[in-house]
């Protein structure tokens, strides 16, 4: 610990949309927060605000800068690892960048953490189960159930492959060198700072909304999924950090209030007063040839409610409404 008992924090990807919330989080609950971003899809605006706070500081580079992680590793006493290529229109766009800052950006981070023996929480993602759930009869996805990821030539699986690969080393390294870890899944996370750009369909319908503008559902919209709001993420993973049972587990970190997308542009267009037509398109429009959606994403958050006795406090209306008043702000 450093002086004074306060705690030095280091966040990858903390300039990003989630990444940005836990900065906000932990420097009011009065630690030192050093943040590495490349900028890839993070915005030193999401952080401009802690500009001339001087328990703040961030770096713009890349993970995969060993020398300067280990660095930052050696000043910092434990580790929020969330930099990742994210979203699925990114990943689809470039496939090697996503390959390459999944695997061996998180291979760096668990080799510096372990070097200064720094606790280290990873977050990984509910894109590890892939189809399980249109599989397993529609129960809940539970950290313990199998993946069902579909082949290599589709190129979306490779963020799930990479992401799956990330949790085996992170519990290679508790397991084999006693590295303290914890990894969590995060399911869809919703809120302010999110942009649309990347793919994310909330973001997305919601600005279509504002603007009038045709909401553009892929496939038939029967496909659902279970949003959660950033606020409550970053509440869980704070509590998972501080929790020691959470140690070399797998944690699902989601809300399960779960809706089809064609529900959820029917529910943006209602909450924003829109007149925007909602249309219905082909995958293949969206994402180019042989994409495999999931038809359902669903967790089953009774682990992390067990470690931290937290569940998820904002429902989906709430959730809407937060990324309503952050478009029109
Ligand atoms: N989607 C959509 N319109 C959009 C963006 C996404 O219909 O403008 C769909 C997408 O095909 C998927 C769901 O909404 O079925 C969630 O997509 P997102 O990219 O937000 O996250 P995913 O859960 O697929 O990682």
């Amino acid at each position: 610990m450093n002086t004074r008992d306060t705690k030095t924090v280091l966040v990858t990807g903390g300039a990003g949309f989630i990444g940005s919330h836990l900065v906000d989080r932990l420097l009011d609950e009065g630690c030192r927060v050093t943040v590495i971003d490349n900028l890839s899809t993070g915005r030193l605006d999401n952080v401009a605000e802690h500009k001339d706070n001087r328990n703040f500081q961030y770096v713009v580079d890349t993970i995969l800068n060993e020398s300067l992680m280990d660095e930052l590793v050696a000043q910092c006493d434990e580790v929020y690892h969330l930099a990742a290529a994210v979203g699925v229109k990114l990943i689809m766009n470039r496939p090697v960048e996503t390959l390459e800052t999944n695997v061996r950006g998180t291979e760096v981070v668990l080799r510096c953490a372990n070097r200064h023996k720094k606790k280290v929480l990873i977050t990984s993602t509910s894109e590890v189960y892939g189809k399980a759930m249109d599989d397993n009869g529609g129960a809940p996805l539970r950290e313990d159930g199998d993946s069902l990821i579909g082949p290599t030539s589709c190129r979306r699986w490779a963020y799930a492959c990479s992401k799956a690969l990330d949790e085996f080393l992170a519990l290679a390294y508790f397991e084999e060198k006693k590295l303290p870890v914890v990894v969590v899944r995060l399911f869809n996370t919703v809120g302010p700072r999110q942009t649309g750009q990347y793919g994310m369909v909330v973001p997305n319908f919601v600005q279509k909304a504002l603007l009038n503008k045709p909401i553009i559902v892929y496939g038939d919209g029967s496909q659902s999924r279970s949003f959660t709001h950033v606020s409550d993420v970053v509440e869980a993973l704070v509590r998972l950090m501080a929790e020691p049972r959470a140690l070399g587990q797998v944690i699902n970190v989601g809300n399960p209030q779960e809706i089809t997308i064609r529900d959820l542009a029917e529910l943006v267009k209602e909450m924003t007063g829109s007149r925007s037509e909602i249309e219905y398109i082909p995958y293949e429009r969206a994402y180019g040839p042989g994409f495999e959606d999931m038809r359902r994403r669903c967790p089953d958050i009774r682990k992390l409610e067990e470690l931290t006795g937290f569940t998820p406090r904002v429902d989906l209306r709430g959730i809407i409404q937060s990324v309503i008043a952050y478009f029109q702000s």
